[in-house]
């Protein structure tokens, strides 16, 4: 039997580690936190309880897969809920959109809210879903790295549709042709964040993201985002996968071009191949002594990271849903703050997420758990004491005039997590969220492979080595890596 580490206990870890056992793989996990999950996380503060990291959940398909690949029912371990209203869009000018499930309805709720029609809406997924099937097999399902992803029939018929994927102009000017009223173009502009990219900047081929949604659906798992790890961690050591928490992985160890093992607290443990979960920069900068960064890696742009409060507020909003979005009134100028001044506007859009409205324990009767977030920069040095500070307030003097109460008096209590907390929690460089940013036609193919191309039995997994975001991504990176080993 052939022994497989993996580094690190993210969800793309976890579901290298089931697919390797499955493989007939010895496989030990080691992740440097006491916890797993990595980004998706939970926190408890007080009575409450907080998903830390992600929160929508899109294409559980992806999830159910690893359930059904062990020959298990994936009811039996995991269940989740499909959202009838995926989120509620807040604009400064008292626009309420509902952005219904079911893409009819969706449609004629813009039509009422905005001065686009329904058609307009339902031509613009007819694209969104186009995309999606030139890229899925090409971008999404195999490594773009190999000779052989693109020698099948599928891939060849998707490459002949390229000039369909519309990657010659940006997300915005995409969307401001297509759309008359500003406040439908940044509905669909904000998408460009869910891999922490720019709409302003990034390729029109992201209008692919809302398929995921609107098609696919969106969904929250039964007793929050967690129990996807926890139903995962489950399958996993029902497989004979070893987990080693608290433990940090110091090096991992060559010979001759090809691993041997790693090095953990001083010990070494010897291994046929290596998974690394870890940031792939953060990968080579510390745990590949003496191995040079590539050069492509250096000069890519990192995507944004976030600014979360986690706050316990008592009372509750019957006027807020499980997501909520709160615009900011001119988004082209957040962004151009994010991206040129590696600042935060000082009317931000904010995604309030409140899990206790579908998973009532996350919080005491009478009030509910406020995941409150802000796309900001990746770190690179600036003043974050003082952003938070003034952040903080912007926030809440936006939220207490939409909601029409002094959010201030609500909040029972607190926690924050900025970009410097996601770097050293999860080791992900300059708390970017999503590895590189996706901001440039060529990003895709710019990303590291998920295998070492000098270092035998080296691979890797996770959202820092897929070009999509997300869940769904660093599973499918699993996926990918599971695929490349024999
Ligand atoms: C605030 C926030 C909001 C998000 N919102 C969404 C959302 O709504 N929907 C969505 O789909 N996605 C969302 N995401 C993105 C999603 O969380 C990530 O894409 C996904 O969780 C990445 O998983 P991963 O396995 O690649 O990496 P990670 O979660 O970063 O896991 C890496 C793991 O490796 C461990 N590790 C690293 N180095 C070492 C080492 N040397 N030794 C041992 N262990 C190590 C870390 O401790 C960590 O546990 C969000 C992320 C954040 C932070």
């Amino acid at each position: 039997m052939s022994k497989a580490i993996i580094v690190g206990a993210g969800i793309a870890g976890i579901a290298t580690a089931i697919r390797m056992a499955l493989k007939g793989h010895q496989v030990e996990v080691f992740e440097a936190s006491a916890q797993a999950g990595g980004k998706l996380s939970e926190i408890r503060i007080g009575s409450f309880r907080f998903d830390a990291g992600p929160s929508l959940f899109t294409m559980p398909q992806y999830v159910d897969e690893l359930f059904r690949l062990a020959g298990k029912n994936p009811k039996d371990y995991f269940q989740y809920e499909k959202l009838d209203t995926i989120c509620n869009y807040f604009y400064e000018d008292g626009t309420l959109i509902h952005a219904f499930a079911d893409p009819l309805k969706f449609s004629e709720e813009i039509a009422d809210k905005t001065n686009d029609s329904a058609d307009s809406i339902l031509d613009f997924l007819n694209k969104s879903r186009d995309i999606y099937e030139i890229t899925n097999q090409v971008f999404l399902q195999r490594s773009l790295h190999k000779l052989r992803s693109y020698l099948n029939i599928g891939t060849l018929k998707s490459l002949l549709r390229f000039p369909q994927i519309d990657a010659f102009r940006s997300m915005n000017q995409s969307n401001e042709a297509r759309f008359k009223d500003s406040r439908t173009v940044r509905f669909f502009n904000r998408y460009a964040t869910y891999n922490g990219s720019n709409p302003y900047k990034a390729p029109a081929t992201l209008n692919v993201i809302p398929h995921f949604e609107q098609h696919f659906g969106a969904y929250f798992p039964i007793g929050g985002m967690y129990s996807i790890v926890s139903s995962l961690i489950g399958l996993a050591v029902d497989l004979g996968v070893k987990f080693q928490f608290n433990s940090y992985v110091d090096e991992i160890e060559i010979r001759n071009n090809k691993v041997i093992g790693l090095s953990c607290k001083g010990k070494s443990h010897s291994a046929d191949l290596i998974v690394s979960n870890m940031d792939v920069w953060y990968t080579y900068t510390r745990l590949l002594k003496g191995i040079k960064v590539p050069e492509r890696l250096k000069k890519q742009e990192r995507s944004s990271s976030a600014l979360i409060f986690y706050w316990g507020i008592n009372t509750s909003f019957p006027e807020l849903s499980l997501h909520n979005i709160f615009f900011s009134e001119d988004y082209q100028d957040e962004f151009r703050q994010i991206w040129e001044e590696k600042g935060i506007s000082s009317d931000p859009t904010i995604y309030v997420h409140i899990s206790s409205k579908s998973n009532p324990e996350d919080s005491p009767e009478g009030s509910e758990n406020w995941f409150t977030m802000i796309n900001v920069p990746s770190d690179t040095g600036q003043n974050w004491d003082e952003l938070i500070k003034v952040s903080r307030k912007n926030i809440i003097e936006k939220l207490s005039k939409n909601l029409g109460k002094d959010i201030s008096k609500l909040i029972s209590c607190e926690s924050v997590l900025d970009p410097r907390g996601i770097d050293s929690k999860t080791f992900s460089y300059q708390g970017s969220l999503y590895g590189s940013s996706s901001n440039s036609q060529f990003s895709a193919f710019l990303r590291h492979a998920n295998f070492s191309s000098s270092i035998k039995g080296l691979y890797f997994a996770g959202g820092s080595v897929h070009p999509g975001g997300g869940i769904p991504l660093a599973l499918l990176s699993a996926k990918i890596v599971d695929d490349l080993i024999k």
